[in-house]
């Protein structure tokens, strides 16, 4: 998918294809084998993997996801969308993504720390402050965050809190970095209502996951007066069409590790959710949601991409013939996170640490400029948001590596 949408924004530019091989290809991609101890006193060797995609324009940074379908592909992918986001909005990285094949909801704390610390640890050699900077994803957390960098520290001898983003605050992190993904989501969306003419109060919203991203986004499109209609995680989803009350599913989801049987609410299915009726449509859980086999069902004003890589290019073609949908591109819908990382290392580097209305007047400001410049060429050039807002993150890495040229 990551390729064929490079390729599609390579001939939309009319890039040469030395250039496209320079720019397409990640630069390193590391695998490792991690054997940990487990509770019961096995020994067991898991796969971490990372993927720098290009280090044109500074360090890399991107996310480590924990979950079963962790692969070399997908974290390439994953590593090379990075990419086209931190450049669409001026961050100075490069991409990259990490993750482990493990299934962390049948782990312990014991067995996820040894599991973070062992594959910090054979990262040492490929990451640093001024290197690549990892961040959570799908399955990771401020606390496994939170272990990699007192594993990082502790072999440096000294705090080293810029190795990582998304940790808690009481060791570096940065005010507003939890919420900023969803919270940009939501801003996102406010901005595209603005733009179509949609009044907040009288529109609906359906998400598909409640992890970090999604409950936050579901809060967030609340507070915008936003009727919270549908939500699901992996278990399956509940949808009210008068609404739902997100602080009480929240409640919900901690106590009983799922929404399923929350009262007020049917159950419905993954598929069936994302297909209702409704105005926003926030897929926030997984790659490759919206198909070939369900794009044409789609009944939604704006789709926002909260996931990375939510619509597969099949589904992308499908939902082109339907311009009453717009869609908010996953590069753009969800960078809000790793904008509030990059404030994060930038805040650690110089040990200076902002309030939390400075980090979110920051984020919104940069937020607001990709927004405006995404639609100007969309509109200016009659192309979707997605290739408008990936060519200008490609064309800003291609104008890096041709000012500082080949070297030797
Ligand atoms: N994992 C997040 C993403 O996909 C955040 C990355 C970061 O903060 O570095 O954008």
């Amino acid at each position: 998918m990551a390729c064929q949408q490079f390729d599609q924004v390579a001939d939309y530019l009319e890039m040469p294809a030395a250039q496209r091989d320079r720019i397409k290809y990640p630069k390193r991609s590391m695998i490792v084998a991690l054997p940990i101890q487990l509770d019961n006193g096995l020994v067991r060797v898991f796969s971490g993997y990372r993927v720098q995609h290009h280090l044109t324009l500074g360090p890399t940074k991107g996310g480590l996801r924990y979950h079963p379908d962790v692969a070399l592909g997908e974290v390439a992918a994953l590593a090379m969308w990075m990419s086209w986001k931190c450049a669409l909005t001026g961050l100075p990285y490069g991409g990259a993504k990490g993750g482990i094949a493990c299934d962390p909801r049948n782990m312990s704390d014991g067995e996820l720390e040894r599991l973070t610390r062992r594959f910090t640890q054979e990262m040492i050699p490929f990451i640093g402050p001024q290197v690549d900077i990892m961040a959570p994803d799908v399955g990771t957390s401020e606390q496994t965050m939170a272990w990699m960098m007192d594993s990082y520290s502790m072999h440096m001898g000294y705090a080293t809190p810029s190795i990582v983003t998304g940790k808690p605050v009481g060791i570096g992190g940065s005010l507003g970095r939890r919420e900023a993904t969803g919270r940009g989501v939501a801003y996102l969306v406010s901005r595209a209502m603005d733009t179509l003419g949609i009044t907040a109060s009288q529109s609906t919203a359906v998400v598909q996951g409640f992890g970090n991203v999604g409950s936050v986004a579901a809060h967030s499109l609340a507070k915008y007066g936003v009727r919270v209609i549908g939500v699901s995680d992996v278990k399956g989803g509940v949808v009210n069409l008068k609404g739902l009350d997100i602080e009480a599913l929240d409640q919900y989801a901690r106590e009983h590790r799922t929404l399923l049987g929350f009262p007020g609410a049917d159950a419905i299915s993954n598929d069936d959710l994302l297909t209702t009726r409704c105005d926003i449509l926030v897929p926030a859980a997984m790659e490759r949601q919206i198909t070939a086999a369900n794009a044409g069902r789609i009944q939604c004003r704006i789709l926002a991409e909260a996931a990375n890589g939510p619509t597969t290019p099949e589904a992308d073609a499908l939902i082109a013939q339907k311009p009453e949908i717009f869609v908010i591109p996953d590069i753009l819908c969800n960078a809000g996170g790793v904008v509030v990382s990059y404030f994060e290392w930038v805040q650690d580097l110089q040990s200076f640490f902002w309030t939390e209305s400075e980090v979110m007047d920051k984020l919104f400001r940069i937020l607001e400029g990709a927004f405006t410049q995404t639609l100007a060429l969309a509109r200016k050039e009659a192309i979707p948001m997605r290739l408008a807002a990936l060519s200008l993150g490609v064309k800003r890495v291609q104008e890096g590596k041709r000012l500082r040229g080949l070297f030797p």
